[in-house]
């Protein structure tokens, strides 16, 4: 069973690594001459909008999916005449835009933070006198760990702020004083069941995802998972997909969706009875889905820029490492170590001396 993927990064790469015990091969777009799956899969160099190359990226699949979902809108619409594509378009579509994700979030129900959107530079005093600040000026489409967004804090900022993200068509978006983040991981089969992954508990250090703590029982499990079923259903989801959200209050409110596997749910390769990379692909590929419960307790902690020393990562107890294969560049993600413990004082202990080792 092959099932082409666009996008040949991490995220793809542990599909691929999913997909082998299940007979599965993985095929990747990428345009990029070192997109990281290639060791696990074929990789189709191309740009996003090659005919030839999307044609070959279906030829014989099962089905496409992605794992990045910033491909044009066209190119995913043309696969879909040709090869189901699930998720499907219209949910990329939505997904990948700031401003359709709100409108969705705000049709369902889903509380938001306050935002407005900018179209112009005469848009910009308005979104400031209705949303306040300080807020963040976000680019509608192709931000991701915190690039493609500025803080605002004085009136005087926006205009500069719009300035530097090229003018492009944007959110300004209230700052949340949240006292945590969370993310529901979810997944949907091609029979509509949905099944979730304890919540993942989420520490960001300049806009980058660093820790992620799988958190089964989480008091707010129930209005996360919520939030997420209503979004599966509205877009008739097939795979995995992400809600990021805000905890104010003692209440949630939505940031965004990824309509992807997800970096806060790397943990499941080891902290769950199923990853999130192998129920992606037993959802689009129609295959029964595996149980989602935990397996101990698990954190994930990302390397970023660089990978620490492995013999040092390894020598941890109940540490499972995973290096990307991918140049060292400040502000990249080139791996993961994730830490399962039986119990969350052991974790607590262990993830400690990992922190340390991804800072050093
Ligand atoms: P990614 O897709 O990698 O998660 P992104 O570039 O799409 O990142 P966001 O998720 O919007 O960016 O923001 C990144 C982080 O910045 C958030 O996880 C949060 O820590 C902080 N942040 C974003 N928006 C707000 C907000 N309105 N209030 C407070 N903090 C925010
Ligand atoms: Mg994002
Ligand atoms: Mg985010």
């Amino acid at each position: 069973m092959i099932v082409g993927v666009l996008g040949g990064g991490q995220l793809a790469r542990m599909m691929a690594l999913a997909g082998h015990p299940l007979g599965v091969r993985l095929r990747v777009l990428d345009p990029a001459t070192d997109a990281c799956a290639a060791v696990a899969a074929e990789h189709i160099r191309a740009a996003w909008d090659d005919e030839a190359g999307l044609a070959r990226l279906a030829e014989g699949a099962v089905a496409v999916t992605c794992e990045f979902e910033n491909v044009p809108a066209a190119s995913a619409r043309g696969l879909a005449a040709r090869v189901p594509v699930r998720p499907g378009p219209a949910a990329l579509a939505v997904g990948r835009d700031r401003l359709e994700e709100r409108r969705l979030f705000e049709a369902l129900g889903i509380p938001v933070a306050p935002y407005a959107r900018v179209d112009e530079a005469g848009d910009l005093a308005a979104a400031v006198a209705q949303v306040g600040l300080p807020a963040f000026l976000k680019r509608r489409e192709l931000g991701y760990d915190g690039k493609g967004q500025r803080l605002v804090t004085r009136p005087e900022e926006a205009e500069p702020a719009w300035e530097a993200l090229g003018r492009a068509p944007a959110i300004l978006e209230a700052r949340v004083a949240f006292s945590r983040e969370v993310s529901a991981v979810a997944v949907r089969g091609l029979d509509g069941r949905i099944l979730h992954y304890p919540l993942s508990e989420n520490v960001h250090g300049g806009g980058i995802l660093r820790t992620a703590r799988s958190r089964p029982g989480d008091p707010r499990a129930d209005e996360a998972r919520d939030y997420a079923e209503r979004i599966l259903r509205a877009l008739d989801y097939v795979g995995v997909l992400a809600l990021e959200l805000f905890e104010v209050d003692g209440r949630l409110l939505a940031n965004e969706f990824a309509p992807r596997v997800h970096n806060s749910g790397h943990w499941t390769i080891e902290g769950a009875e199923t990853s999130q990379f192998e129920n992606h692909l037993r959802a689009v590929l129609g295959l029964p889905l595996g149980s989602t419960a935990p397996v101990g307790h698990a954190a994930m902690v990302n390397f970023i820029g660089r990978m620490p020393d492995p013999a040092a990562v390894l020598a941890l107890p109940g540490v499972h490492l995973h290096d990307y294969g991918k140049a060292p560049r400040p502000g990249r993600k080139v791996g993961h170590a994730t830490v399962r413990a039986d119990d969350e004082r052991t974790l607590e202990a262990v993830l400690a001396r990992l922190q340390a080792l991804a800072a050093a």
